[in-house]
């Protein structure tokens, strides 16, 4: 059962390697059936060359397995939280890529640079602030999807503009359409880290792309009336 779901799963989790997004099994990505109302997860500790869909774990909407028989991501709760209040994503990956995770670790969101940023990521890649210690104590993972949702609240962000932020000193999470259109936003977020890396370290003079660029390429992608 449920063998669509688990190879989309499985082949988005195999792809965080192939595209060298994570070190050891630092990542993770879900996706969730809105017409079963299940969610398929990586489970933890298995080796991505060795992933095969039968190990996929499908969790209810309340994080209880339903198939499989390994023990779900520890980021878990994370993932639920997120589908539950941001309910048009479909797909959530998580990872500790380097440059992604560089900014997270030093505080600082990934503001627009060029046309790369914007063909994805309609303005800056936010960071959420720090979890006080009672949040790191009890429900870890769950806070650290409410102060993602707390950030996009505050800011006033839909999910689908920015499909991405930074956890104040832990990592890059981004979300899409699917399993897969998650891990290219992945895949973007840390191109974009690393370009806007190298743009500190060549100059300390530049500035975000203006409205016009930052309109033109997002939206001709992923707006109404997108081009392509
Ligand atoms: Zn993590």
């Amino acid at each position: 059962m449920f063998f669509q779901l688990k190879k989309n799963v499985s082949d988005a989790n195999k792809l965080l390697e192939t595209n060298q997004l994570v070190t050891l099994t630092w990542g993770n990505v879900s996706e969730i059936d809105k017409d079963l109302n299940v969610i398929g997860i990586k489970p933890s500790g298995i080796p991505y060359s060795q992933l095969k869909p039968e190990h996929i774990v499908i969790v209810n909407l309340d994080g209880q397995i339903i198939d499989g028989d390994l023990n779900p991501s520890s980021d878990l709760e994370t993932h639920l939280y997120l589908y539950n209040k941001f309910p048009t994503i479909k797909g959530i990956t998580h990872t500790h890529s380097s440059y992604a995770t560089s900014f997270a670790q030093s505080g600082i969101s990934i503001p627009p640079l060029g046309t790369t940023h914007a063909d994805h990521f309609y303005g800056s890649i936010p960071i959420t602030r720090k979890l006080s210690d009672n949040e790191i104590l009890y429900n870890y993972e769950r806070n650290t999807g409410r102060v993602i949702y707390e950030i996009f609240s505050d800011l006033n962000i839909m999910p689908q503009d920015i499909p991405g932020v930074l956890v104040n000193q832990h990592g890059p999470f981004t979300w899409g359409k699917s399993a897969l259109d998650s891990l290219e936003n992945a895949i973007a977020l840390e191109e974009v880290a690393k370009m806007t890396f190298n743009a500190k370290l060549l100059s300390n003079n530049f500035e975000a792309i203006n409205q016009t660029l930052l309109d033109k390429h997002f939206l001709r992608k992923n707006g109404a009336r997108a081009t392509y």
